[in-house]
């Protein structure tokens, strides 16, 4: 049992556990919160869409359809293994399922049939939503399969689950059969592994992070620590998960913010301003990046070109 993250701290540890994570829209607030609870959380659940396109798959999985209204779920993996938020909060996507596998879940045993649908699952559980047809035929591409690996993992770590916190929606409600095309056991087997290991640092696409460690002083303030590493008060605080900045002790270590750029490589379909939302998490940087690289149209990348990158 335990109380959602907070989205900056979903973000955080999505890109801690090397996922390329795209910020859909308003996310943070984007929710089902005034119709129900959300929290406390138990675990994971892996979806498939039965939707065919990226673009249309996170749209959907946004904005819902009016029997049943967005957000469908937390995150979207998509077939290139990138994870789009378009929600936070409570989420149309668990629907009522068996109060005994909540206990399951809970105690970390193996899971009992789903025969009953007697429990708010949409309360307690993360939602992943990944583009597939569903039909067991079409292909989940093993940079999907790492994706969805990646981001249970994530939430697991977090909160300090195993891979019995990570269902599928077939284990969780009567009649659903999502996840289809791979099993359960084989995805919990993958986060069992992974969360053996630390998380792995570097995001798809490649660049280094490049960042550093900071011993507070006595008599530092956050803001004399950032201007000293060429970066902010709010960029600190978040790649810290500081609760309250005010407070520095002396001997506390500090993430800093390292090389003043990072290279990325362009993958396909990658855009300036896609690129600029998944890495520098904001859209609207897209110009300084034009800028720093120096590019005359911004519409003109191509797939392996070297790009540098301002500081996050
Ligand atoms: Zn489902």
């Amino acid at each position: 049992m335990a109380d959602p993250m907070s989205a900056a701290a979903f973000l955080k540890a999505l890109r801690a556990e090397g996922l390329t994570v795209v910020e859909v829209g308003d996310w943070r607030n984007h929710n089902r919160n005034r119709k129900g609870p959300w929290g406390p959380v138990h675990g994971v659940m892996i979806h498939h869409t039965v939707t065919k396109g990226s673009a249309r798959t996170v749209e959907i999985c946004r904005t819902g359809y009016a029997s049943l209204p967005g957000p469908l779920c937390h995150g979207v993996i998509t077939k290139d293994g990138r994870v789009y938020l378009v929600g936070y909060g409570r989420a149309n996507h668990a629907g009522s399922g068996d109060d005994d596998v909540l206990a399951a879940v809970i105690g970390e045993t193996a899971l009992p049939a789903d025969n009953e649908a007697n429990s708010d699952g949409n309360r307690s559980f993360y939602g992943f939503e990944c583009e597939n047809l569903g039909d067991g035929k079409d292909p989940w591409p093993a940079v999907q399969l790492e994706a969805i690996e990646k981001a249970a993992a994530a939430v697991c770590r977090y909160h300090k689950w195993n891979e019995r916190s990570v269902i599928g929606h077939s284990e969780w409600q009567p009649g659903k059969v999502d996840p289809r095309g791979f099993t359960m056991a084989s995805m919990r087997a993958r986060v069992a592994k992974r969360l053996g290991k630390k998380p792995s640092s570097s995001g798809g696409g490649s660049g280094s992070s490049g960042s550093g460690s900071y011993t507070v002083r006595a008599g530092d303030t956050l803001w004399a620590i950032a201007r000293a590493h060429g970066t902010t008060v709010p960029t600190l605080v978040d790649l810290n998960d500081l609760r309250n900045p005010s407070k520095l002790a002396p001997g506390q270590k500090l993430r800093v913010p390292g090389a003043a750029t990072t290279t990325y490589t362009v993958a396909r379909g990658d855009t300036l301003w896609s690129i600029a939302a998944s890495r520098l998490g904001d859209g609207n940087r897209w110009r300084e990046i034009a800028k720093l690289n120096g590019l005359p149209d911004a519409d003109e990348l191509s797939p392996g070109q070297k790009l540098k990158l301002p500081k996050k």
